[in-house]
């Protein structure tokens, strides 16, 4: 096996080209994003998604998971190449960069070809506009068995570095769909389970909704909560009781508490 390229000079094209993924034009004009760590590169083999391009740092230590990432890299057309630790701390901005970072074509599937059955429950989120959220969820989406993650609206990108950051790797692992309220209320309309929406104005307590896999959850902004319109096209809406000072749940803790509540609800009847 040939010896990877050797990239020192923080000017260098590729290393211009994987910077500019922080960017959400330029991922989306290329279809790409940036995975950073061995853990990531590792979920997503797993799935059999391999990188693009395979960026190892030369103090990156031998493991048997980077000899397959290199391996597997190649075998599917990927280039793999070394670089500088400075190289490395100006593409992930941080002191202690990961050693091994991705590239990755995004991937979204269409609501058409989603098959609600081929999970207990599934999650569709309101314009969500903080990375770290849509992260929490897409790996809480994963912990708890969903299917996937149906973005409504104006969302922030699940493919920026932060979100796919706080997904530790389940960004591989789920369904990712986007979709105008339009085309979501459309396609809601053939769901053959429950549509359950989340609102502080709720009556239905969160555990005493009848919910009939499979089931999706509907969650709101940060802000401005679950439109009227989008909660008027669920089921039932429902409330996780607020005992203390506090108006409401951060949103991806509440989708937690939901996801949870729920399958555990499905599994139990079942
Ligand atoms: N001011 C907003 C409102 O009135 O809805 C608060 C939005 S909250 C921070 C973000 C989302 O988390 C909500 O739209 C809802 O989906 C969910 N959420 C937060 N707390 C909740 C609760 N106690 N019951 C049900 N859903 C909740």
């Amino acid at each position: 096996m040939s010896e990877p390229r050797l990239i020192t000079s923080l000017t260098n094209d590729t290393v211009k080209a994987v910077r500019a993924l922080h960017m959400r034009k330029e991922r989306e004009a290329t279809g790409r994003f940036l995975a950073e760590g061995l853990k990531f590169i590792g979920e997503a083999l797993d799935q059999g998604r391999t990188p693009t391009l395979l960026m190892v740092g030369m103090e990156a230590r031998p493991h048997p998971l980077l000899d397959r990432a290199m391996a597997e890299t190649r075998a599917a057309g990927g280039e793999v190449v070394t670089v500088t630790h400075p190289i490395l701390e100006k593409i992930s901005r941080r002191d202690n960069p990961q050693t091994v970072l991705g590239v990755f074509d995004q991937t979204f599937v269409k609501l058409a070809d989603i098959d609600p059955a081929s999970a207990p429950c599934w999650v569709a989120l309101e314009q969500v506009r903080d990375p770290g959220n849509l992260g929490t969820i897409i790996r809480t989406a994963d912990s708890a068995g969903c299917g996937g993650v149906i973005l409504i609206g104006d969302c922030v990108d699940p493919y920026s570095v932060e979100a796919v950051r706080a997904t530790m790797g389940s960004v591989f692992a789920v369904s990712i769909a986007r979709c105008t309220a339009e085309a979501f209320l459309e396609w809601r309309a053939s769901w053959p389970g429950s549509v359950i929406g989340t609102r502080l104005d709720a009556t239905h307590g969160y555990r005493d909704a009848p919910v009939q896999a499979p089931a999706l959850i509907l969650m709101g902004n940060e802000q401005a909560g679950l439109t009227d319109t989008l909660a008027a096209a669920c089921d039932v809406n429902v409330k996780i009781p607020m005992r203390g000072r506090a108006d409401s749940l951060n949103l991806a803790v509440a989708t937690g508490v939901m996801v949870y509540a729920v399958t555990d609800g499905i599994a139990a009847g079942a």
